[in-house]
């Protein structure tokens, strides 16, 4: 059983319908109606020891702070605001007191940057590892939350930043490999940007069909989109952003840097789709607000008829992931 299948098992028989309730599982955020103007969107995520980090690998600060963050990006999913977080640690015997103190300072530093204030949590002993459980607590103006559901069959797909990065900054952790031009994908996994502003920017836009943040990989979070959406969604590989220093590294860690991007998660960037009647429109606003960014925003494919994601070659053809990662089928 997979971790979707798990879910849909696990909240069958439970109530899913109450008054005020806008959008319940199955999106980055349940959608609760605020008052006349607003909408509050709350998510939860949580990071185990030895399943989402180990300790060698990762300072407690920047742990704290990749935990906020995580759960931030799934507020920017929607084109929300962050507003407040509550914290559940759960702390194993003989853990430092100080790496504690120091996991909640990596989480206000991130508070810090998002303007999100701790209101409450929960503290308790763990007899497996450390545990760390976020829920953020965001608002979005009403009725303007940006779901999965949205994509419509000529709609364009974009992608902010590059992809792959975190995954490479993975694979480096495993392999033991710390040299300093695998650095910064290393920090890519560590310590994820959340991409709240171009998310508001984004919803405000009235250009977006619909929105997620890509912590799985690009394709499987893709396949949510085309899911909830009922379409097919096209990738054309030439249009996924390279860096030329990404795929020298890629190719030192045996790891093809197209697969990578295609599949490996937690670079949380923002994958969407554009409204084909304001494609156009988007792409002149896109060129004006840009660089104010400070990260690429890109077009990689587009929404068609049919169900699931299909990655599309220079040729037309289609690719097929393997083992070895995706390849050309002739
Ligand atoms: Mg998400």
């Amino acid at each position: 059983m997979n971790e979707f299948e798990l879910i849909k098992t696990v909240t069958h028989g439970a109530p899913a319908q109450k008054d005020g309730l806008v959008r319940g599982v199955g999106d980055d955020c349940a959608v609760i109606s605020g008052n006349e103007t607003k909408d509050f969107l709350i998510t939860t995520d949580a990071l185990f020891e030895d399943v989402h980090f180990k300790r060698e690998w990762i300072s407690p600060r920047t742990l704290g702070r990749k935990a906020l963050s995580v759960n931030i990006s799934d507020i920017a999913a929607m084109g929300g605001k962050p507003l407040f977080y509550l914290v559940t640690i759960g702390i194993p015997k003989a853990f430092p007191l100080k790496e504690v103190e120091e996991i909640f300072e990596g989480m206000a530093n991130s508070a810090f940057v998002h303007r999100t204030a701790l209101i409450g949590g929960d503290t308790c002993s763990s007899a497996n590892g450390l545990l760390i459980s976020i829920t953020v607590i965001g608002d979005i103006d009403r009725g303007k939350s940006i779901y999965r559901s949205g994509a419509k069959i000529g709609d364009s797909v974009y992608v902010t930043g590059i992809l792959g990065h975190a995954a490479l900054g993975l694979a480096c952790l495993e392999k033991g490999i710390r040299s300093l031009e695998v650095r910064e994908f290393i920090r890519k996994h560590d310590d994820p940007t959340p991409r709240v502003a171009i998310g508001q920017w984004l919803m405000s836009s009235t250009c977006v069909s619909s929105m997620i943040d890509i912590s799985d990989g690009l394709v499987s979070d893709l396949n949510h989109i085309a899911e909830a959406s009922n379409v097919e969604i096209k990738i054309f590989a030439n249009q996924i952003p390279k860096v030329e220093e990404f795929a020298k590294a890629a190719n030192r860690c045996n790891k093809d840097a197209l697969t990578l991007a295609l599949t490996g998660g937690e670079d949380y960037e923002l994958a969407f789709t554009v409204s084909s009647y304001k494609k156009d429109l988007f792409e002149k606003m896109m060129k004006v607000v840009a660089p104010t960014f400070g990260h690429a925003v890109t077009k990689i494919g587009e929404v068609t008829a049919g169900n699931g994601v299909k990655i599309i070659d220079m040729h037309g053809a289609n690719m097929h992931l393997t083992k070895g990662g995706y390849e050309h089928k002739f």
